[in-house]
C-alpha cells in the first residue's frame, strides 16, 4: 500500500497544472521574471480576499515579518512580544529586524499566545505584540488588541498557517497594524518555491514595506533607505493566483477532512483532539492531536506508512540558536508539555476518506 505524506502537493499540482503551465509561458514570453504585471494582479487579489486595502508581495514569510516590524519603526532598543508555541522563523525576523524577542507561555486549549500572560511580558521597552495564528486557527485577537491598545503596542499578526481563516467575520491578516504571511509550498496557499506578502490597511506602511523590500529604492538607482532585496517572483505570482482562485474550497476541503478525523478519532482513548477557539473559522493547515509517548507513536505510524509530523518538537526557547535569550527546561510549561506530545495528522484538500481510515487505523494501532 502506498504511503500517506504528511502533504501532498503533487495532488495539488494537479488541480491547477493547466492554468499554472499557461501563466509561466505567459512569464517566460515577457521575462517579467522578479515583480512585474502577475505580482501586482496577485497583491491586488490577495489584498482584496483578505478584506485589507494593500498587500506587498516579497521572497518569503520570514522576511515579511521582518520588513512588517521594520515599516512600523520596531528596531534597536524595542521588545517584541511572541508565543513560545511557534515556528522559529517568528523569533528569527524579530532579531533580524533588530529588536528584542520576549516569549509567553500559550494556553493549554489552543496552544496560541494566551492573551492573560501579556501583561508579565510587557515592560518599558515592548514595542509591539506578535499573535501567531498557529495550525490555521487565529490566536484571540480582541483581547490581544485590547492589551495592546491599553499600552499603546503594535500589532503585526504572524498569519503565516492561516490563510482563509476567519475571526468574528474578518480574516487573518485584517487584525493588526500589518500582518505578515508566508507563501512557503506546503501552507495552505503555497507557491513553487519561497514566497511571502505584509498586508495592510495603511498605505504609509504598504509604501514602507515595499521601499524596504526593494534596496530602499522607489527609482532606479535612489535610495532613500537602508533596505534589502525581498521581492515576489513572477512565476511564483502565476502559481498563487491559480491557487488563491481556489482556496476558500480547498480550505472546506481541510474543513471537512477534520470533521472526518474529529468522527473517526472520537471513541479512540488516549487522544486529545484539537479545539476550535471561540468565534474561529479554522482552515486546519495543520490537524494536531496530543498522546502520551508521541515519539514511539510517530514511529510505529511511520512503519505502517503513515507519515504524521510534530510541529515542533523543539520549542524556540530551547533552540542552541536562541540561546542568548537566557532561557531553559521548565520557563514556558504549557509549550514544553506540548512539545512532547504534539501530532500532527496528515491533511491536505485531497485527503480521501479511505487515506484518513488508514491514519486513525495506524494512530489507533500505534497507541
Ligand atoms: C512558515 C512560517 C514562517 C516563515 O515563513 P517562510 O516563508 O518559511 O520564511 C513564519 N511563521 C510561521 C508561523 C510559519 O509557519
Amino acid at each position: 500500500m502506498k504511503p500517506i505524506p504528511l502533504v501532498d502537493l503533487a495532488a495539488a499540482h494537479a488541480e491547477v497544472a493547466e492554468e499554472v503551465r499557461e501563466g509561466f509561458e505567459r512569464i517566460l514570453a515577457t521575462t517579467a521574471f522578479v515583480k512585474g504585471a502577475e505580482v501586482t494582479a496577485f497583491e491586488n487579489e490577495y489584498a482584496e480576499f483578505s478584506g485589507v486595502a494593500h498587500c506587498v508581495g516579497v521572497a518569503n514569510g520570514t522576511d515579511a515579518i521582518e520588513l512588517a516590524l521594520r515599516a512600523a519603526g520596531i528596531g534597536a532598543g524595542d521588545e517584541v512580544v511572541l508565543p513560545a508555541n511557534t515556528f522559529v522563523a517568528s523569533a528569527e525576523a524579530v532579531i533580524r529586524a533588530g529588536a528584542r524577542p520576549v516569549l509567553v507561555d500559550v494556553d493549554d486549549d489552543f496552544l496560541l499566545m494566551d492573551p492573560a500572560r501579556l501583561p508579565d511580558a510587557i515592560g518599558p521597552a515592548t514595542a509591539a505584540l506578535l499573535p501567531v495564528h498557529l495550525y490555521g486557527q487565529l490566536a484571540p485577537m480582541a483581547p490581544i488588541l485590547d492589551v495592546a491598545g491599553r499600552s499603546g503596542l503594535t500589532v503585526v499578526e504572524d498569519a503565516a498557517q492561516s490563510q482563509g481563516a476567519l475571526q468574528d467575520g474578518r480574516a487573518s491578516g485584517a487584525h493588526g497594524l500589518l500582518a505578515a504571511t508566508s507563501f512557503y509550498p506546503g501552507k495552505n496557499l503555497g507557491a513553487y518555491g519561497d514566497a511571502g506578502a505584509v498586508t495592510t490597511g495603511s498605505a504609509e506602511l504598504a509604501r514602507a514595506v515595499r521601499l524596504l523590500g526593494d534596496h530602499g529604492s522607489e527609482r532606479k538607482y535612489e535610495h532613500v533607505s537602508f533596505g534589502v532585496n525581498s521581492r515576489m517572483d513572477g512565476l511564483q505570482a502565476v502559481v498563487l493566483r491559480a491557487k488563491l482562485r481556489r482556496l476558500a474550497d480547498a480550505n472546506a476541503r481541510r474543513r471537512e477532512a477534520a470533521e472526518r478525523y474529529a468522527r473517526l478519532l472520537a471513541d479512540v482513548p488516549g487522544v486529545r483532539l484539537p479545539a476550535v477557539a471561540p468565534g474561529n473559522e479554522h482552515v486546519w493547515h495543520l490537524y494536531v492531536v496530543r498522546v502520551e509517548g508521541r515519539d514511539e507513536v510517530i514511529a510505529r505510524m511511520q512503519e505502517l506508512g503513515v507519515h504524521a509530523g510534530i510541529h515542533y518538537p523543539v520549542p524556540v526557547h530551547l533552540q542552541p540558536a536562541f540561546g542568548g535569550l537566557g532561557h531553559g527546561q521548565g520557563d514556558f510549561p504549557v509549550t514544553e508539555r506540548a512539545a512532547a506530545e504534539i501530532l500532527s495528522l496528515p491533511i491536505y484538500p485531497q485527503i480521501t476518506p479511505e487515506q484518513q481510515e488508514r491514519v486513525v487505523e495506524a494512530l489507533t494501532k500505534a497507541l
